[in-house]
């Protein structure tokens, strides 16, 4: 104990902390930054309870929303034991609406991709989502879009091709060659 320091900081509390607020504000550090900051500048992630400093955790997501392709966002912490990932209403809370609503965009953009029953019209002004009625995945089949009517294959995305296998690694070329 130093000389008086403890006895002068006990008259004072007569004054000040509210009830349930004897402790002082512990300082948390923050994993991404190593910094320390007092709790109320702390985000905890509701999956594994990690807990970063806010901005820290803005700046990380505006980041994985850019170079994630709409995959989930996993705690920034690479070694989290958790494995936790970001809700999306903690998403929605810490960036910006355009930014969450890029996000939700390449989110779904995935989804499709991924769904061997959807796939995207090849036109590029169309945009629109089309039912693949495949009993086989990954076998080409005919799409036909919902919105344009153009109906495409299922694999290589040109006109449909029935009979023929798809020539996706070929670029369609005029035939020019005489032999
Ligand atoms: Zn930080
Ligand atoms: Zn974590
Ligand atoms: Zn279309
Ligand atoms: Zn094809």
């Amino acid at each position: 104990m130093g000389s008086g320091g403890r006895t002068q900081y006990l008259t004072m509390t007569t004054e000040s902390p509210a009830a349930g607020e004897l402790a002082p504000a512990p300082l948390v550090t923050c994993k991404l930054c190593l910094c320390e900051q007092p709790l109320d500048k702390m985000t905890t992630l509701q999956e594994c309870r990690c807990l970063f400093c806010t901005a820290c955790l803005k700046q990380y997501l505006q980041l994985a929303i850019r170079e994630g392709c709409g995959s989930p966002i996993a705690c920034p912490d690479t070694v989290c034991l958790n494995h936790g990932t970001l809700q999306e209403a903690e998403i929605a809370s810490l960036v910006p609406v355009d930014q969450f609503q890029l996000y939700q965009r390449l989110k779904f953009e995935r989804e499709v991709h991924l769904d061997p029953y959807r796939t995207w019209c090849p036109v590029a002004d169309c945009q629109t989502v089309c039912p693949v009625a495949s009993s086989d995945p990954g076998q080409p089949v005919q799409v036909e879009c919902p919105s344009c009517h153009l109906k495409f294959c299922s694999c290589c995305k040109d006109a449909w091709h029935a009979e023929v296998s798809c020539r996706d690694s070929q670029p369609i070329v005029l035939p020019t060659e005489h032999r």
